[in-house]
This record gives C-alpha cells, structure tokens and sequence, in this order.
C-alpha cells in the first residue's frame, strides 16, 4: 500500500514551521543577506519553538522525530531564508556522528545540553585540501595516554565560531586513506582550536563559515565516537542521514521561487498583456511545479526508506542530487520570469538564485551523489528483468 498522508502530529508539525517561517524568517531574511552577520535572536526562537534537535531521542530529552518530520520542517524553513535554515540545520548534522556511533555517556553529554538551551554543534569533516574525498583527510591523530591529539585545519565548518561543540574526523595515517579515520566529539573551548574569519560568500549569507585550526588539540579518549578507524563509517552513515533534508532544503527554495514568480506574473504587463496570459510563461510555472512535485517525492521516499526500512544510502543521493538540480533550475527560470527585475535585490528571486548553488555543493556535491548512483547502477543494482534475452530472435512464438 502507498500513502502520502501525513499523522495529525506531522501536519502540525509542518504548520508550526511555515508559520515560524512566515513571522520569523522572510521580514529577516534580506537584512541578514545583506548584513551577513549570524542569526542568532531568530535561531533563539527556532529553538523555543522546538524546531531545532528534532532527531535527539526522548531519552536524551529531545523530541525524537524521524528524517521524515525533519525533512517536513526544513522545507518550510528553507522556503523562509536559505541561510538561516542551514545554521538552524548544522545542528543536526553536527549532532548525528553522536547518534549514530555515541555510547550512552557521549549521548548524555553532549545531546542532552543542545535540548536544555540554545547550543550549537557543528560538523568538521572538510578541509582547505579535500571535500569530495573524504577518505583523504589529512588531519592528524595521536593517541597519547588516556588522550588523543589532534593537528590539522578543517575548511568551511557552518557555525564555527559559535559552536559550543565539534564533531571532528581525522585520519591517524592518511596513506591508509578510509581504514584510518577516527571521528571524535571536540569541545569549542579545548586549548589549540581556534577559528578563523568569516568567508565572504555567494548564498546563504546567513550563515557563518569559516576555518577551524587545531594544534595540538588533547581530546579525551571517551570522546572517540565508535573504534579507531570507523571514522569513514561513520561520515558516511551520517551523510545518507542527512542527505534526505538537503533536498527538502531544495524543494523548499525552489517552490518559495515558483510562488515569487507565479506573483510577478499576475502583475508585470509586456506588450499591454499579463505575464501570465503567455503560454510560454505558463509552461515554464508549469514545468516549475512538475519539478518541485518530484523533488517532494524523491525526498519523502528517501526519509521513509531511512526511517521505516533502512539503508538510505541510493534513495538519499538521488533525491539531493535530483532536488538540488531543480533548485537552481527553477530559481533560474524565477529570475529568468522577472526579467531585469529577476537580477536585483528589489524582488527575492535574485537571493533565492544565489542560495540554491550551495545545495549543488556542500553535503556531497552533485557529481558525488552521481557517483554513487552509478556504482549503484552498475554493480549493486538488481535488473527487474533479469537475464536480457537474446533480441535478434527471428522466429515466431511456439506457445
Ligand atoms: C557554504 C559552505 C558550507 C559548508 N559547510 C560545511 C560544514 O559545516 N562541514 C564540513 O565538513 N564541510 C562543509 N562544507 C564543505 C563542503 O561539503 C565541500 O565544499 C564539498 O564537499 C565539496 O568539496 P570541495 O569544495 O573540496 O570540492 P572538491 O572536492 O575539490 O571538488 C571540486 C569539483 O570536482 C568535482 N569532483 C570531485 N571529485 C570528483 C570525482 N571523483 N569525479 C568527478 N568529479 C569530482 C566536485 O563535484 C566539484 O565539482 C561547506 C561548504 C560550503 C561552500
């Protein structure tokens, strides 16, 4: 059986955050663009709306919500301010090494305070050298006693400087690529981190990015997630979790796009007529909305494979690399749609335009996600038809 329809609790839920989005995002969403600076009063408010942590288990005092509830929620979210649902949303990327690999203790630790106030984990994979290539990381660890140390620079960590907590994969000999990263819970203040200057950059300027710099970091050996050498398990397990929200992110911009344009159309005239009186413009809304339609299922398949039948992995990759696609294809046509109107920040489609790249980037890139479809294809992959019979079979049926 095949249903879409959503709990009561889910469609509340849903509801909750389209308003949060509508009161605290869109009237704050071109100031901090234009500003840059950290959203901090309105991730305050996420929070006391309940919409940040969703996954964290009730044990831990969090929520305990499914991929599914969390995708619901970051599309409305990102439909409200790209940027700002990435800071709200790194919080959950941060904290799933820890639900994924994190013994009791860990979890007590360091899930639990994210539920109790506004505190922020981020996620430390990246570097200034490798992004795609995870297995490649070069940040060094040492055992040394009851500690490890770790030396290193990670690159284009969301939240950084406000972080209260780390998720850090290092590599304890980068010659053995995947068999030797170790993946470890960082606290901000632990002596020799530091982090860099805000970059400055295209979209989702509401967010923070920068370098996080570790020399001779001691990180407590309890706080090793999982067992040497997992680190790669974990980074990846993590991924196919998470992956699912990046493309209700996407599916969330691109309909904000679809409705920006859909307005504009019913009120620019060219050539004494309505934009909207033009097949052409009515053919690319409709193309907008088939889209999105596909974004939305490919994600809503990928979070009900993860959180009713398991492994992700494939229906994760190819919904981000799907709904990422038609982001920046259907904020393209939104600019596109408003003309010299579309390219200046007087109407929204101009930032949504410049949001919906990332999405093409960070979480595994779009080539990544086809790399992993493809191996699929070619050697995990079942045929439905089974054995191809021989086509050139110029005799007639003998039934
Ligand atoms: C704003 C922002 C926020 C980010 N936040 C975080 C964060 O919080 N934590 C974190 O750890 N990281 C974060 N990242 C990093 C992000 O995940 C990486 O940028 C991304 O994984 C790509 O890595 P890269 O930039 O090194 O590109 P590269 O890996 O150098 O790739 C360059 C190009 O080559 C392509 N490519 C790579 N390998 C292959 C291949 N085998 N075959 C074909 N094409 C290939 C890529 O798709 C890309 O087009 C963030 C990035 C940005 C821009």
């Amino acid at each position: 059986m095949i249903d879409f329809t959503l709990t009561k609790e889910q469609i509340e839920l849903r509801d909750r955050a389209r308003v949060f989005a509508q009161e605290y995002m869109l009237p704050y969403a071109h100031y901090y663009d234009k500003t840059g600076e950290f959203p901090r009063p309105i991730m305050q408010k996420c929070w006391e709306a309940g919409l940040m942590n969703l996954a964290i288990p009730k044990e831990y005092g969090g929520q305990g919500l499914g991929i599914l509830e969390q995708c619901l929620v970051v599309e409305e979210m990102a439909a409200g301010c790209a940027g700002m649902t990435t800071s709200i949303y790194v919080n959950s990327l941060g904290a799933e090494p820890i639900l994924v690999a994190g013994t009791d203790e860990q979890k007590k630790k360091y899930l639990r305070p994210l539920t109790e106030s506004l505190k922020f984990i981020s996620f430390a994979c990246s570097e200034p050298g490798m992004g795609s290539d995870v297995a490649g990381i070069q940040t060094l660890v040492e055992r040394d006693g009851d500690n490890y140390v770790l030396n290193g620079s990670k690159f284009w960590i969301t939240n950084a400087p406000h972080a209260d907590t780390f998720t850090v994969f290092a590599s304890r000999d980068p010659s053995k690529r995947h068999k030797a990263l170790c993946a470890f819970i960082v606290d901000a203040d632990s002596p020799g981190l530091k982090t860099g200057r805000p970059v400055e950059k295209m979209g989702h300027r509401a967010s923070t990015t920068t370098s996080v710099i570790l020399r001779d970091v001691k990180v407590p050996a309890e706080n090793l997630l999982g067992a040497e050498g997992e680190g790669f398990k974990i980074a990846m397990k993590t991924f196919s979790l998470t992956r699912p929200a990046i493309a209700a992110f996407a599916t969330g911009l691109a309909r904000s796009a679809m409705e920006y344009a859909r307005d504009y159309v019913g009120k620019r005239e060219v050539f004494g007529e309505k934009l909207l009186n033009f097949e052409v413009i009515q053919f690319k809304l409709a193309e907008m909305f088939m889209k999105i339609e596909a974004a939305r299922l490919m994600y809503l398949k990928a979070a009900w494979t993860t959180d009713f039948v398991g492994d992700s992995t494939i229906q994760a990759s190819a919904a981000k690399a799907f709904a990422t696609d038609v982001a920046m294809e259907v904020a393209s046509e939104a600019v596109q749609i408003h003309g010299g109107y579309g390219y200046i920040d007087q109407y929204p489609v101009e930032k949504l335009f410049r949001d919906a790249k990332l999405y093409q980037i960070y979480e595994g890139t779009s080539e990544v996600q086809r790399l992993i479809l493809a191996r699929h294809v070619l050697s995990g992959y079942e045929p439905a038809m089974g054995k191809i019979p021989r086509w050139y079979n110029n005799k007639p049926p003998n039934f």
